[in-house]
């Protein structure tokens, strides 16, 4: 068994060994952040399950998932779980290979090029800059209701940059927490929607601006949102 990173969107950032497992698979399972060019990449012999989950709202219970790999690895084939990004960041990897360990079953883990990083980097915004930022944090924006709430207070004092992943919803709270806790308002600010697809969008501003401007651009999930001295390299 596999558990695959698919990548932030385009196929073409799809790893070699990505590529591999997904043509060779007799089952996949896959969330629904995985770009439709790389869906198109499974086998039509292959079955297909969708166990993607929206705004909270889980099209399948993990433990369900869990469940669905034991038993098809146990028959002997070829499971790919396909996961949008890398599985270790902000997936469910980590409790996904815990599950697979405890019932024996092998599993081989392939990294996949993150949405935190291919996103920005679609519109040349670096993470990291010797002028600009010598640290990064990945950070959760726990958009949907019934999600723990994030401590801003460390963040907004944070030396670098921050980029946030589900972070849509709860983004006017998220800007005003780090300017409330002394993060510069004028900090540039900016945010990629579905980074590497082809209807790719960049919006920018600033961290008083930004919440006022994606509203009327009407910014949509998935998105990463970039806070900090980098987001002012954004190209077009
Ligand atoms: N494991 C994934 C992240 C899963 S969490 C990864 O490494 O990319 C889901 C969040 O990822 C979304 O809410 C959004 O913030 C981000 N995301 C995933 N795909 C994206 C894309 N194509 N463009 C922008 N953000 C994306």
């Amino acid at each position: 068994m596999w558990l695959v990173g698919a990548g932030p969107g385009d196929p073409g950032l799809l790893t070699l060994r990505a590529l591999g497992a997904i043509l060779r698979a007799e089952v996949v399972v896959h969330d629904d952040l995985v770009g439709p060019g790389v869906l198109d990449l499974i086998p039509p012999r292959a079955r297909r399950v969708d166990a993607g989950k929206r705004g909270g709202r889980h099209k399948m219970e993990q433990v369900e998932i869990h469940r669905l790999l034991v038993r098809e690895a146990r028959a002997g084939r070829r499971v790919v779980r396909l996961q949008g990004g890398d599985p270790f960041l902000f997936g469910r990897g980590g409790e996904e290979v815990e599950a697979l360990r405890r019932a024996r079953v092998p599993v081989e883990v392939v990294p996949g090029v993150t949405s935190a990083l291919a996103a920005p980097a679609q519109f040349h915004i670096p993470a990291t800059h010797r002028d600009h930022a010598s640290m990064v944090a990945v950070v959760t924006g726990h958009e949907g209701e019934g999600k723990e709430p994030v401590d801003w207070e460390p963040l907004a004092r944070f030396p670098g940059t921050l980029l946030i992943l589900m972070g849509v919803s709860s983004l006017p709270h998220n800007m005003a927490q780090l300017r409330r806790h002394g993060r510069d308002p004028r900090t540039p600010v900016a945010i990629i929607e579905r980074g590497t697809l082809p209807d790719a969008r960049l919006t920018r501003g600033t961290l008083s601006t930004i919440s006022r401007i994606a509203r009327r651009r009407r910014v949509r999930p998935p998105a990463v949102v970039v806070v900090g001295e980098v987001a002012r390299l954004a190209g077009k």
